[in-house]
């Protein structure tokens, strides 16, 4: 079971993602988690991505590849994935079907979370994380327009794209999210 949860930074996909992976008995994968992970722990990788995590900046296509395929080649992944944060580009889309395609798998449902972006700033100036200042949020809110919106078209054309209100409590965004599946 593979199932992309999507929607602009601050819509609650990694609390989503991870009460969902409990729920279903799969993985769970945050790009954003991992480049973090990383970051702190001085690999290779995350010397590579600081730079752009710290500005909100996207992490370039073939280093989130990379991670994505070393996380994913781990037995655990083998029930299946909740993908959170990734993909976020057309080339990062285009990657992840051949890795898929590779492993003889699919992709079951993108679940688009839709909140407005006067309530996401808020909610993520209240998250205070080191890449939740004012001026990069906008930033990344803006990132997030034109480089990762255009795929919710992408899925749309090929029927995988359900959507569900991110406004409301932590359940009840759970239970839509579960009944859209
Ligand atoms: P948010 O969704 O709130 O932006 P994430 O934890 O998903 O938080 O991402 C934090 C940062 O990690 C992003 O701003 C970006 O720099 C990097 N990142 C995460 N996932 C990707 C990705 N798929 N492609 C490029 N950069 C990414």
């Amino acid at each position: 079971m593979i199932i992309i949860l999507f929607g602009a930074p601050g819509v609650g996909k990694g609390t989503q993602a991870a009460i969902l992976a409990e729920k279903l008995g799969v993985a769970h994968l945050s790009t954003g988690d991992a480049f973090r992970k990383a970051i702190k722990n001085s690999t290779p990788i995350g010397l590579l991505a600081k730079g752009f995590v710290d500005a909100g900046a996207l992490v370039p296509d073939d280093v989130v590849a990379r991670i994505v395929e070393e996380t994913l080649s781990d037995p655990s992944f083998s029930n299946g994935v909740i993908l959170d944060g990734f993909p976020r580009t057309k080339p990062q889309a285009e990657a992840l079907n051949e890795l898929l395609d590779a492993k003889g798998l699919e992709i079951g449902k993108v679940v688009n979370i839709c909140v407005d972006h006067a309530t996401i700033a808020e909610r993520l100036l209240l998250r205070g994380r080191a890449d939740d200042s004012r001026e990069v949020i906008d930033y990344r809110l803006n990132v997030y327009q034109q480089e990762t919106e255009p795929l919710l078209q992408y899925y749309e054309d090929i029927g995988k794209i359900v959507s569900v209100d991110g406004l409301g409590s932590v359940e009840d965004v759970n239970s839509a999210i579960l009944a859209a599946l």
